[in-house]
């Protein structure tokens, strides 16, 4: 439900209404959380009974009550999938240990895992092959980073922030590999490899760096929203999202205010009420339609200039 007291502030405020709504493009579902998706809505079709996703399938709170309406059960421990389920992996990754319990438990799994996730896994297993220490930079505890670490602290070891690296000790500096989260902030990220590379001039990476193409479009489209003016940037996405989140970093970086919320429900008109120009944006784990709420309910508060505000065109997607 749309909170009356905006209707009721915007009936007196019009002149304090901004005049300018810009709309970052890309935005929202990104091509693994949609093949996730996808992957799930085929198998509820395909399967009677409850279907049980390890994690949750992505991280975004409107997803995933709609899911478990439909008899999808998110458990966060493999124990708690009874023997010989219908089941799948989120869209974040599992450990090795996760697919072998899943064997053993006689599970008929889904696998979907994004296949940026799966590049960087195939990436860890080739330099631990060649005999190196990894360096992780990701957020400890996160689904994504939890399923790179594979339960092998000794062969991976999880950077989180910059000041990390004074305790950090390694095997051999000579054999180390870089890599990171797929969800980071792009200038924290260059930062704290920087700051890895100057201690470790030896390390290897990967010719592609990990943070994937939709986590940068995103945030490149707040920076360019920022560069327009925008005056706070409205972000649609979970409190649980590490890409939500990191859009929210962005604007603050700029010394803009950023709110993340689930759905236009939460949103409260005086985060924007005298503010001459605002940015919409959507993590990539939200739904689109969460921005056609958002900006359906800005027009019905009297709001009438909507721009665009193009950084990348992705329109592909995974099989
Ligand atoms: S945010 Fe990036 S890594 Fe995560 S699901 Fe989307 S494309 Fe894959």
């Amino acid at each position: 439900m749309l909170k009356l007291s905006n209707m009721v502030k915007s009936s007196n405020m019009m002149e304090t209404l901004p005049e300018k709504v810009l709309v970052a493009s890309p935005r929202a579902f990104c091509a693994g959380v949609e093949r996730a998706i996808r992957m799930t809505d085929e198998l509820r079709s395909k399967v009677s009974g409850p279907i049980y996703v390890y994690h949750e399938i992505i991280h975004n709170k409107p997803v995933v009550v709609e899911f478990r309406a439909k008899e999808v059960v998110f458990v966060d421990d493999i124990e708690d999938i009874p023997d010989d389920s219908n089941a799948e992996f989120s869209a974040h990754g599992v450990t090795n240990k996760v697919r072998q319990r899943a064997k053993e438990k006689g599970l008929h799994w889904l696998d979907a895992t994004c296949p940026l996730v799966r590049k960087v896994h195939d990436e860890r297993d080739r330099f631990i092959a060649e005999g190196r220490q990894i360096i992780l930079f990701g957020h400890k505890g996160h689904d994504e980073t939890v399923g790179t670490v594979n339960d092998n602290p000794e062969n991976i070891k999880l950077v989180t922030s910059i000041s990390d690296l004074d305790s950090l000790e390694v095997r051999n500096p000579e054999k180390l590999a870089l890599l990171t989260q797929t969800t980071l902030s792009v200038d924290d990220t260059k930062e704290v490899a920087d700051a890895i590379r100057r201690r470790f001039p030896n390390i290897v990476e990967p010719k592609k760096e990990d943070i994937c193409f939709a986590t940068q479009n995103r945030q490149n489209g707040v920076k360019e929203m920022v560069k327009l003016w925008a005056e706070v940037i409205l972000i649609l996405g979970s409190q649980n999202s590490s890409n939500s989140q990191r859009l929210k970093e962005v604007a603050q970086s700029f010394g803009v205010k950023g709110y993340l919320f689930d759905d236009v429900y939460e949103f409260d008109l005086d985060w924007i009420l005298g503010k001459r120009i605002i940015g919409i944006t959507a993590g990539a784990s939200a739904a689109p339609e969460r921005v056609d709420g958002l900006t359906a309910h800005l027009k019905n508060l009297g709001i009438s200039n909507f721009e665009e505000v193009v950084v990348a065109r992705e329109g592909f997607n995974f099989k």
